[in-house]
């Protein structure tokens, strides 16, 4: 029989890997380097990190200890606080299990044995989350510790900051104790599944739905064909279908034969890409014409933390820290507003009179997605006295995305109509990948976080702040060139 400590190591997140795709850990393993981390996967761990502080000041104790991270004496630290009889609250507890390495977010002394639970940013219980605390209480228990309980606990979205650092309430525990009891034959097979997906050879798994969830692959660039001229995926639709068709050798979307389509819209994307033009539908030019002067393009930046920042705000609530305004008149003339507070105080009374003054009180507010209407109707919750002002600026939105999709499609757009994929296909020369630095929403949020952390550096502050400014100021601009385009199509 093979000694355990001859087995392959295994982290709890290399289990959950096995268990979204036994190929996406063999790739974790031994081809590390085929994948790519985006900017969202960074920000959902960085997300992941705060709501575990979060954890350690709301379960904490004048006494209670972290075990200090350092893989090689994790296990022995942990071992020597319990063996000593800590009656305090633990962090990061690390214990092992037949070469399973696990760390457990917080360890809550109960009279003989242990209330363990385990910290998550989501705002629900998910499937995996119980398979995840299954394999904490596996471990735990098989090093020899009384686990009397078991929970998870996850961010409550109805929980309302009140400030001063008072986060009570923020997170919310359900007790799984029981489901994890009866899944320990689950773990015995997720950790022989991954044990052959790190030893064995690499698994041969076609792409599908599971390549998004629940977690988003980092290794969707390798598996899925992207060096298509025309990617298959670009025809968009069910994420199955699509894989249906990788999986049955198409690479680009013109390998699809057209009966195999039936999607209205996915045909049109095949149809466009076939003939290589840009299709421009009737009406387009008609409905922009007819809009009257002066016309506003506006668009918000938004932050959406886990851990809300200021007083009055939930988690993941979308909260407007900036907003940027081209203002469009008859003659052609352009003139641009803006409005950015990196000071770290509460923005969002400041945007919202700015905004309504810059806005005034008529002509045609043209948007990109419903998202600013949305946007503004937080705004307007936040400040009763202004709601009057917010609605008429709600019942000027225009949506210039539907225009956009309904009327214009060109190859290059590879099934999207964001602006990010509309815009070089209609204007070449402007490209947000030129932008340096922050060149989309999520860099824009993360970049508003660090500018106004007292820890960011005046020179680092100053850059971000020129930064989101422009990132900002492009979008609007952007919004512009793609409504004068469409207007100028016969
Ligand atoms: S992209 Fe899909 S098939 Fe490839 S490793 Fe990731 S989950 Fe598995």
């Amino acid at each position: 029989m093979r000694n355990a400590s001859m087995r392959p190591y295994l982290s709890k997140s290399r289990l959950i890997s096995a268990w979204q795709c036994s190929k996406k850990l063999h790739l974790e393993k031994h081809h590390k380097e085929l994948g790519v981390i985006t900017s969202q996967m960074e920000s959902a761990f960085a997300g992941g990190h705060q709501v575990g502080d979060i954890a350690q000041q709301l379960y904490g104790t004048d006494q209670s200890v972290e075990v200090q991270f350092n893989f090689k004496t994790m296990v022995a630290e942990t071992k020597r606080l319990i063996d000593n009889g800590a009656d305090f609250p633990i962090f990061e507890a690390t214990f092992r299990h037949e070469n399973v390495l696990i760390r457990a977010d917080v360890m809550i002394p109960d009279g003989d044995g242990w209330h363990v639970i385990e910290v998550k940013a989501s705002t629900s219980v998910k499937d995996y989350h119980v398979l995840d605390c299954a394999i904490q209480d596996w471990v735990i228990r098989n090093s020899g510790i009384n686990v009397l309980s078991i929970s998870l606990a996850h961010i409550n979205n109805q929980f309302v900051y009140e400030g001063d650092g008072n986060y009570d309430g923020l997170l919310l525990e359900n007790d799984l104790t029981e489901e994890v009891r009866a899944m320990e034959y689950d773990v015995l097979e997720l950790v022989a599944k991954a044990r052959e997906a790190v030893s064995g050879p690499p698994p041969v798994i076609d792409v599908g739905p599971h390549c998004n969830k629940p977690y988003e692959c980092q290794f969707i660039s390798h598996c899925w064909p992207m060096d298509a001229e025309y990617p298959v995926t670009g025809l968009g639709g069910g994420k199955a279908r699509v894989a249906g068709w990788v999986v049955a050798g198409y690479r680009d979307i013109r390998d699809v034969k057209r009966s195999e389509i039936s999607s209205e819209q996915q045909q049109r994307i095949h149809r466009v890409t076939e003939s290589g033009e840009a299709e421009v539908l009737p009406g387009g030019k008609e409905t922009l014409e007819a809009l009257p002067y002066p016309r506003y393009f506006l668009d918000f930046e938004t932050i959406g933390p886990a851990i809300p920042v200021w007083k009055g705000t939930r988690p993941y609530a979308a909260t407007a820290v900036q907003w940027s305004c081209h203002i469009e008149s008859e003659d052609g003339g352009i003139r641009h507003e803006e409005f950015l507070d990196i000071s770290g105080g509460p923005p969002m009374r400041a945007l919202a009179e700015s905004l309504i003054a810059c806005l005034g009180t008529s002509g045609p507010v043209l948007m990109y997605t419903s998202y600013e209407k949305t946007v503004i109707k937080g705004l307007a919750e936040l400040f009763p006295d202004l709601t009057e002002a917010l609605n008429e600026i709600i019942s000027r939105l225009i949506d210039l995305h539907p225009i956009v999709k309904n009327h214009y499609y060109h190859p290059a757009m590879l099934g999207s109509w964001s602006i990010k994929a509309v815009l070089p296909a209609m204007v070449p020369d402007m490209r947000y990948a030129g932008l340096e630095g922050i060149n989309e929403g999520m860099g824009a949020a993360d970049g508003f976080l660090e500018a106004i952390n007292p820890d960011t550096d005046v020179a680092r502050r100053a850059e971000l702040e020129e930064q989101l400014l422009r990132y900002c100021k492009f979008d609007t601009e952007a919004m512009v060139q793609i409504a004068r385009f469409l207007a100028e199509q016969s």
